[in-house]
């Protein structure tokens, strides 16, 4: 470390990390569940026929409930997957294939996750007709509009519950209810809500829902599909084989990683709330503190309708490639997907009609569990002294505008 890190923040270990929406680290809580399955209870959970295969079975069992108790579902609705990717693809395929027959027309939004959108180009190559719906300036989406794309032929809506850049959330129970009135199914991609906002399938209207652990501190490459038993929702499974998962889903699951997952549930819906107001408290923190050392910084994204953890925001009159150059000290997220040599603004800034300049000069900060208010005070001075630094050190970005 060259640089000299602000008074009274030596204690902070850097870079910091403020990106809590691209993964969170496990929670040793959760570590500590698992060890267990990955050494000694090593048993095939599929195994009918012996104490190994039980237990590892019981322990299964035991964290499917602990995930359909934090989304108010019935157990045999959880339907294991290896993370929200995969959930997503089956969601939606899986729908569209198994009732093509009568309807084949799929409604979505233009801000969703690279996984729900290529699923869905993918069934328009098939044939299928897809809606994109535009989001407003605050990046949800109109619910005039929605209603207006619904045909006889829409089989299923899939809206993101919080989206995983600006941090909003969409109006998922008066979504769920259109489709309703529709009769459509709806499903959301849930993985940037679980363990941060309440939600609940049945009150919200939700037939389908993608979840993951790794997004509430726990481990990778496990995920669930929420999958409505009444009334019923069927699906064309993604891969053939010994039919596990009520036969959504075939292949022995990874015991270790389910009981991770369960642990993750169980402690965010007891930790949540408080959670909650602490992240959301640093977050205010955070945004006060660069908004009052710096002029020209924009939100992105609905001020009041986001989680806690979320800030999303254009620095103007700043290089976007200097800034997170300069930004060492701090592990965020820009608002450009960084690909080879060439810097794309992010497609959701752009859908909210941020002008391409200010969206690459973006950046996501996310909070979570173990953030200290340290940290926050760090990175404010940090981003005060950069972004200033950067302002008057390019003559061209200072007279922008
Ligand atoms: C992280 C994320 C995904 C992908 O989840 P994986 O479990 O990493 O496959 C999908 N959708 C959203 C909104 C996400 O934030």
């Amino acid at each position: 470390m060259t640089k000299q890190p602000g008074a009274g923040t030596d204690a902070v270990k850097t870079p910091v990390y403020l990106d809590y929406q691209a993964s969170t680290p496990m929670d040793g809580r959760v570590l500590d569940v698992m060890l267990p399955y990955l050494s000694e209870k090593f048993g095939n959970p599929h195994s009918r026929s012996h104490a190994f295969g039980w237990e590892a079975e019981e322990a299964v069992e035991v964290a499917r409930e602990q995930i359909a108790e934090i989304i108010g579902a019935d157990p045999k609705e959880v339907i294991f997957t290896s993370g929200a990717t995969e959930s997503n693809n089956l969601a939606i395929k899986g729908v569209a294939h198994f009732y093509k027959a009568r309807k084949d027309h799929v409604i979505t939004c233009v801000t969703e996750h690279k996984c729900v959108l290529e699923s869905c180009r993918t069934l328009e190559r098939e044939g299928f007709t897809l809606t994109y719906l535009p989001v407003r300036r605050n990046g949800l989406i109109d619910l005039g509009e929605l209603s207006r794309a619904f045909t006889e032929r829409t089989a299923l809506v899939s809206i993101m519950a919080v989206n995983n850049e600006i941090g909003v959330i969409q109006p998922i129970a008066e979504i769920g209810a259109l489709c309703r009135e529709h009769g459509a199914f709806f499903h959301t991609d849930a993985a940037q809500a679980i363990g941060r906002i309440d939600v609940d399938v049945n009150e919200m209207g939700i037939d389908l829902m993608s979840l993951t652990a790794h997004k509430v501190y726990g481990p990778k490459g496990i995920g669930a599909l929420y999958v409505r038993r009444r009334p019923r929702v069927r699906l064309t499974p993604l891969f053939d084989g010994g039919g596990q998962e009520r036969g959504f889903r075939s292949g022995t699951l990874p015991a270790p990683l389910c009981v991770g997952f369960g642990e993750a549930c169980r402690l965010a819906r007891l930790e949540m709330a408080d959670e909650a107001k602490r992240i959301g408290a640093l977050r205010d923190r955070l945004y006060d503190g660069i908004t009052t050392r710096l002029a020209g910084v924009a939100l992105n994204g609905d001020a009041m309708t986001r989680i806690p953890g979320n800030l999303n925001l254009s620095f103007g009159h700043v290089d976007a490639e200097a800034l997170m150059a300069s930004l060492k000290a701090v592990a965020v997220s820009s608002g450009s997907a960084c690909t080879s040599a060439s810097l794309e603004p992010s497609f959701v800034l752009k859908a909210l009609g941020v002008e391409d300049r200010l969206a690459h000069a973006s950046i996501r900060f996310s909070l979570g569990r173990f953030t200290t208010e340290a940290e926050i005070d760090f990175v404010i001075e940090e981003v005060a002294r950069e972004v200033a630094g950067l302002r008057e050190s390019d003559p061209r970005g200072q007279a922008a505008e």
